[in-house]
This record gives structure tokens, sequence and C-alpha cells, in this order.
């Protein structure tokens, strides 16, 4: 199941995220949830992230990803980290067959 959503840069190598393979089916993004750059393949947390105020703006606070600690990564369930580590495991695969010649 893939969720789009609006586009945003990776905040470890600046890759346009818009879309995620969800674990879950038919999931909005929710504060919280984890995801995985396909570029770097770093550790992302959907997190409310405070936009300060500007002249035609009130501040505001938007549901972007940012990246995940590794002292959050240990706070996740179990599952939830096994889940991460095997969506890891499969970019790098698909990334090894990309670059192996034919
Ligand atoms: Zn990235």
């Amino acid at each position: 199941m893939v969720t789009r959503y609006d586009a945003q840069p990776c905040p470890y190598c600046g890759h346009t995220l818009d879309a995620s393979l969800g674990f879950e089916a038919d999931m909005e993004p929710r504060a919280g949830d984890v995801s995985i750059c396909a570029g770097c393949r770093g550790f992302l947390v959907w997190d409310w992230i405070e936009t300060p105020a500007t002249a035609t703006e009130p501040e505001d606070a938007e549901l972007r990803q940012r990246k995940l600690s590794p002292r959050e990564f240990n706070d996740l369930p179990g599952d939830t980290r096994g889940e991460l580590l095997r969506a890891q495991a499969k970019l790098e695969e698909i990334e090894r067959n990309v670059r192996k010649p034919s």
C-alpha cells in the first residue's frame, strides 16, 4: 500500500519524499509513524514541526518527517524495529540488483 503526501525533502539526503510504503494498509501518516527514505535508507519519523509566524501566516505546525534518533529507534516496539530493519535490507537488496551488471 502506497500512501502519497505533499512532497518534502529527506532530512538526511534531500531525496524527495512524496510516498511511503505503508506497513499497514490505507493509512494516512500520523505523528509517531516511522518510515524509511528510499534514497539513503535513513530512518524517519512523522512529527508535528512548528513553523514560525510569517508576515502573512500565523504560527502553525505541520506534519513532516524528521530524523529518527538512535534513542527513539531503541524505544520502538520490537516488531516495529523489525519492520524497519527488513525494509532497510529490502532497499539495500534492490540497490544491489540495480547496480549489478547484466
Ligand atoms: Zn534520504
